[in-house]
């Protein structure tokens, strides 16, 4: 089971012995708490930074509708959620192989 860290939002000093911060174990799919389990004052998870830098992969973003262009030249990018029907390379200065938004927002 993931363990989250929570925090005391009050300022002011709790004597549960469990102030500022402490850590609780729960399914993930649970909600998060929003009182000490033994005080009962309120408090709030805190998100760890290596939650927030989740990385997603290409092919998630584009079945999520995203784009993702990569610069390799000047004014070249290369379409790494590219679609069928699309160029590998978006050039600039070459509307004909910009994304097709249509395949993005059909749905
Ligand atoms: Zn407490």
């Amino acid at each position: 089971m993931p363990v989250y860290t929570y925090r005391h939002v009050d300022e002011k000093e709790a004597d549960c012995g469990h102030f500022p911060t402490f850590v609780w174990e729960q399914p993930a799919k649970d909600w998060p708490l929003t009182k000490c389990p033994w005080c009962e004052r309120p408090v709030e998870r805190v998100i760890e930074a290596a939650l927030i830098k989740v990385k997603k992969f290409d092919c998630e973003l584009r079945d999520k509708g995203f784009t993702k262009l990569v610069r390799v030249d000047e004014g070249v990018f290369e379409n790494r959620t590219r679609r069928s029907g699309e160029e590998k390379y978006v050039d600039r200065h070459r509307p004909e192989t910009f994304p097709i938004l249509e395949k993005t927002i059909e749905d």
